[in-house]
């Protein structure tokens, strides 16, 4: 899938395109508009620690580059694309060592969630390393049932935190599994992040969410720039307009690179209607 051109066609409203050059370019049109960057260079479960290196490589290129070109963004990483199934120890030492570059250019670094078995282990790096340069952060999903505890204990050490539904399959002993149950978590949380959490960043495509969250800001005179909201590049670029329009900030994840199947299969399984809509356009060429 990932070098077929009919395949590239299907996943460019998604990704910005294979090489960091065009996450770039992608970059600079989307600072124009006033809305700030996370990039993301795809792939996850790496399969030898030789690919984790290629992975941590091209973060530090990407940092390099925000920096000479000035660009109003940070990055962002999955601890399976730097070698997490292979050796903690060495997943520790890459993320380490680019964690500590972003400090050094006063950059930053947040770090994906994935499925519910790395959480324990992401949140442990996450702390250490923000204990040590207070330059990464954390993602933390709604669906889980110990998001409510991780949250307070993330705002207590002033670690930054995305908030996020959540999206991997995860069984019911741990996570909600009814989309209200789901919602109502993303608000609750949302209102304990916007209290007492460190520069939070709500990321959802939501209209009920930002509802709720726009409600909250108000209600309690929280200044719009002591929060972001955070979407995907392609998703909803009609809300994207109206939130920079009304003095919202908001930051896109944009992700580049040849790996993007599994990424782009996340963004399909959300909303099966994408696969008609991707569909309809490609024939239409
Ligand atoms: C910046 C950012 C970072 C993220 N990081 C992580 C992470 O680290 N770990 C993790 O598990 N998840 C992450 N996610 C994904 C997230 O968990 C959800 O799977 C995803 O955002 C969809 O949830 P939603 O809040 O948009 O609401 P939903 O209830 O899924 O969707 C609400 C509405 O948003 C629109 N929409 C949502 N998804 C799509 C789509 N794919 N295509 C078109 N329209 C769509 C539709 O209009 C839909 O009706 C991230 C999401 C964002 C925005």
């Amino acid at each position: 899938m990932e070098t077929s051109s009919v395949a590239h066609k299907l996943s460019e409203r998604f990704v910005a395109g294979d090489s960091l050059q065009t996450a770039v370019e992608a970059s600079r049109r989307v600072n124009a508009d006033g809305t700030r960057v996370t990039l993301d260079y795809l792939g996850e479960n790496v399969h030898s620690l030789d690919e984790a290196l290629v992975s941590r490589d091209m973060y530090l290129r990407s940092l390099e580059q925000i920096s000479s070109n000035n660009l109003d963004a940070n990055v962002s990483l999955k601890l399976t694309q730097f070698g997490m199934d292979l050796s903690e120890d060495a997943c520790r030492q890459n993320v380490r060592e680019l964690v500590c570059a972003a400090a050094k250019c006063g950059n930053f670094v947040r770090i994906d969630m994935e499925s519910s078995e790395y959480t324990d282990r992401t949140l442990r790096l996450v702390t250490d390393l923000h204990a040590e340069t207070q330059s990464c952060g954390a993602v933390i999903q709604a669906y889980l049932f110990r998001s409510e505890k991780d949250i307070a204990m993330l705002c207590e050490r002033g670690i930054r935190v995305r908030l996020c539904k959540g999206a991997y399959l995860e069984p019911a002993a741990v996570a909600f599994q009814k989309k209200n149950d789901v919602d109502a978590s993303f608000v609750r949380l949302t209102r304990k992040l916007l209290s007492d959490g460190t520069y939070p960043a709500i990321a959802t495509h939501d209209e009920r969410m930002i509802e709720a969250t726009l409600e909250f800001v108000k209600t309690n005179r929280i200044a719009h720039d002591r929060f972001e909201f955070q979407m995907l590049y392609g998703i909803r670029r009609d809300l994207q307009k109206r939130l920079v329009a009304d003095g919202y900030r908001l930051r896109l994840y944009i992700p580049f690179g040849e790996a993007w199947y599994p990424y782009f299969m996340r963004r399909l399984a959300e909303r099966p209607a994408n696969v008609v809509f991707l569909a309809r356009n490609l024939f239409r060429e």
